[in-house]
């Protein structure tokens, strides 16, 4: 991982207020997000300078590299999709659940939009203003199943944000898992906690023991043994599986996980409702670190899935 240096942002405020550490995401964006101002400055040139290995050298087995996921920097949205048409989101890469766990318990996984990627239907903001999805097609399509991960914390949505360019904002982010069959993958608990909010039909809210709140929502019912109000839940533990529900009957979305990092919780467990955190570099840590524990699974340089159907089994 890189060492970077941080630029000040009200998300730095957020965490100088909380009770939560700090690590910093080191990624290597795709060419196609070069259009994105770089988020933080890397201050470790002199790692970067890579002297030329001597002939010696080259004889010698060298060690597994880190692998690169391939995804966009934080805060670049797939275009259009803001309400703001052109602003970014958060392009702050501070990593702001640093131990938690990926929250898809299998790989591979793809951060992208739901609503603006192949089977999302837009949004109607209200008064007129209609954001369509340029994307026609079926959510089968490949493109829904492949990198690079694309940051969607900022998309258009009602719901109030002070992190969002428009003061409003989506809250989460949307992650496909493998393939788009309903219910065949399952949404896992992302550090040691308590379930605390059980919806009626597709919302989970993990309260876990650092002090941040996940908010999975999506999860078909019935959710996993054992998994009900207060209920203790341990790291990695399946919650539920990820489907396209978004009620007790609609099943209007797309499949996939819509998850949420909110901080802070005071102790007895009230929620002190600070807000939502961007998720985003934080979910390319934890993906990073099931690479390198698992690189058959969860390798990001895997061709994209072959998703004949989108199957409910
Ligand atoms: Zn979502």
């Amino acid at each position: 991982m890189k060492v970077v240096t941080i630029s000040p942002t009200n998300i730095l405020r957020l965490i100088a207020a909380g009770a939560f550490g700090l690590a910093i995401a080191g990624c290597d964006f795709p060419a196609d997000s070069g259009s994105s101002p770089q988020p933080v400055e890397s201050d470790d040139a002199a790692e970067d300078a890579n002297p030329a290995p001597s002939p010696a050298e080259d004889d010698v087995p060298t060690p597994s590299q880190p692998v690169s996921l391939p995804h966009g920097a934080p805060g670049a949205l797939q275009e259009k999709t803001a309400r703001f048409e052109a602003s970014l989101g958060v392009t702050d890469a501070s990593v702001v659940a640093p131990l938690m766990r990926f929250p898809v318990q299998s790989g591979p996984a793809f951060l992208n939009s739901q609503i603006f990627m192949f089977g999302g239907g837009g949004y109607n903001y209200g008064g007129g203003e209609v954001y369509e999805n340029p994307n026609t097609g079926q959510e089968n399509d490949p493109v829904n199943f492949d990198y690079p991960w694309r940051d969607n914390f900022c998309e258009v949505r009602t719901r109030s944000n002070g992190l969002c360019a428009a003061g409003v904002g989506h809250h989460g982010q949307d992650i496909r898992p493998a393939t788009c069959d309903n219910g065949a993958n399952l949404a896992v608990a992302p550090e040691d906690g308590f379930v605390r909010r059980v919806g009626a039909t597709h919302l989970v809210e993990i309260y876990g023991d650092s002090g941040l709140v996940y908010k999975f929502l999506h999860l078909d019912r019935p959710l996993e043994p054992g998994i009900a109000k207060d209920a203790r839940v341990v790291r990695g533990q399946p919650i539920g599986r990820i489907s396209n529900k978004t009620g007790a009957v609609s099943r209007s979305t797309t499949v996939h996980l819509h998850f949420e990092i909110w901080h802070g919780l005071a102790s007895g467990g009230v929620n002190l409702g600070a807000g939502p955190l961007p998720p985003y570099s934080s979910l390319v840590e934890a993906y990073l670190d099931l690479v390198d524990d698992n690189p058959d699974q969860f390798d990001p340089v895997l061709p994209p899935a072959d998703v004949q159907e989108c199957r409910t089994p």
